[in-house]
């Protein structure tokens, strides 16, 4: 059934048209708790059937120049669609409405930069010229679409994440089987309206939905995939990479994100940057700020700062404009969140603010004093919290930093150049925010962690390199 309304019920989208199916899976409101829409139950045949006719889609000539047309166009309807895309973003996510437009803004961003990157992909001359014997040959390197790639993405950006597979993907010239988190993939499959009204050919883009292990070993079982690009835990990405062989893999990972807040920094701006970026979409981000060390000079204004932006923050129904935090995405994991500070304040944490649950919803919630074994630290909250320590010299605060199973972003506020460059230098990161917390991402940067925070890059140019190969011609002359 062509859809693009929620209280429907989602077939599959297989080769531009959609594949009703009798199993279905219902996707709540989020805030509500009522039934949203229904999303169809694959069965391996469909995961076959899918990547079957993105096998064939692929085979027929999509030039480059096409591609970038294709990319631009959704970009244009999908900011058309903002409204309706944002609402529903609301709906599937929890995500407050300010927010929710933003994510669409971002992801028509993320297919127009692709867009732009599908005009110049290319490899690079190769001066075989110059070893000895090889005097009369050239050389050149081309870069060649893998053929099939999965994609497989994570609930709490359903949309930009989903464009930053799909966006570079299909730039490369790649035909790609989306399978959305089941939790939240209603724009998903609502983009893929949008990209068939943009003129993509069919079969290009597959949206296939399910129970993600299901879907997913399905799909890892497929040798016509190619590549596999996911965003989510590192305990599925394990099994991606182990299921996936020798296959082509990207893994966008979780991470326990740090923050430095130095002696001679900001403290007003530092505290006004970590209040938003720790407790933006309830905490449910991977680069929301997790731990925090102050140094300790400023240890007590520092606190009082962001325990004052914090209680300025309005949580509530996420369709109300002066939202700032919505429901997290179930109730048990605001339970679990809820586990995990009762646990850290019994271990000595003290409560700054915060520290209360109701249904889906945790308060935004400070707690210092911490300890680096504590499960708030030592693992991925996932939710509105944040653990302050204190330190007293730089050298003590880069360990504290990098003694993590994660790597993904950190931030540092400080004026001191020379701190700025050695933090660059030997915290253990895909990326380091000088000035501002570890939350920040505009999408055309290279974006990807190390250690447990997994592997390969997003970004549009950055994925379009994974999702290529490069192949040396050889010229005999
Ligand atoms: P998740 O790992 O539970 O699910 C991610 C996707 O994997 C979903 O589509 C799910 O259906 C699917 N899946 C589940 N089991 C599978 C299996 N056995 N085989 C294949 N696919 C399977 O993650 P989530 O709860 O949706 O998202 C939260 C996690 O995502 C956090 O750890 C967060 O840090 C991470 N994340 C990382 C980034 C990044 O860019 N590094 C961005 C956003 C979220």
């Amino acid at each position: 059934m062509a859809v693009n309304t929620t209280n429907q019920t989602y077939g599959l989208w297989i080769n531009g048209v959609w594949k009703e199916k009798t199993e279905v899976l219902e996707v709540l409101n989020k805030y509500t708790q009522n039934v949203e829409a229904a999303i169809a139950r694959s069965e391996k045949k469909d995961v076959d059937e899918a990547v079957e006719g993105a096998k064939e889609a692929y085979k027929e000539t999509f030039s480059a120049y096409d591609r970038y047309l294709v990319l631009t166009n959704t970009a244009r309807l999908l900011l058309e669609k903002k409204e309706e895309f944002a609402r529903v973003l609301v709906a599937e996510v929890g995500k407050p409405i300010r927010d929710s437009r933003v994510e669409v803004e971002r992801a028509a961003q993320t297919l127009e930069i692709s867009a732009e990157e599908a005009k110049r992909i290319h490899g690079e001359g190769v001066p075989v010229e110059s070893a000895p014997g090889s005097e009369n040959r050239m050389a050149f390197t081309l870069r060649v679409p893998v053929g099939v790639v999965a994609a497989i993405t994570p609930f709490n950006v359903p949309l930009n994440l989903v464009c930053h597979k799909i966006g570079p993907a299909l730039a490369a010239g790649n035909a790609v089987v989306l399978k959305p988190a089941e939790v939240t993939p209603l724009c998903a499959l609502m983009l893929a309206e949008v990209f068939k009204e943009a003129g993509l050919p069919d079969g290009r883009l597959q949206v296939i939905t399910g129970d993600g292990a299901e879907v997913g070993g399905w799909l890892l079982e497929n040798q016509d995939v190619k590549m596999f690009t996911f965003t989510g835990s590192p305990r599925v990405g394990e099994i991606i990479r182990q299921k996936a062989g020798l296959r082509k893999v990207s893994l966008e990972l979780g991470n326990n994100s740090a923050t430095i807040v130095h002696k001679d920094a900001d403290l007003d701006k530092a505290a006004a940057l970590i209040a938003n970026k720790s407790f933006n979409n309830a905490g449910q981000v991977c680069i929301s700020v997790q731990r925090v060390y102050v140094h300790q000079d400023v240890k007590t204004p520092f606190i009082q700062l962001l325990k004052d932006k914090t209680e300025q923050l309005q949580t509530g129904d996420p369709l109300d404009e002066t939202i700032d935090i919505g429901p997290m995405i179930r109730q048990a994991e605001a339970e679990r969140v809820e586990e995990w500070v009762n646990e850290a304040v019994s271990d000595g944490a003290t409560l700054v603010t915060g520290g209360s649950r109701n249904g889906a919803f945790y308060e935004p919630t400070i707690l210092s004093d911490v300890k680096r074994e504590m499960k708030v630290c030592k693992q991925e909250v996932f939710g509105p919290v944040v653990g302050i320590d204190t330190y007293a010299t730089i050298d003590e605060v880069i360990e504290q930093v990098n003694d993590s199973d994660y790597g993904l972003q950190a931030g540092l506020f400080t004026n001191d150049l020379a701190f700025a460059m050695k933090a660059a230098k030997e915290i253990e990161v895909g990326g380091l925010i000088v000035n501002d917390a570890s939350a920040y991402r505009v999408d055309h940067m290279p974006y990807g962690g190390v250690k447990k925070s997994g592997t390969g890059k997003e970004g549009p140019r950055y994925a379009i390199e994974e999702m290529t190969e490069e192949r040396i011609i050889v010229l005999n002359l």
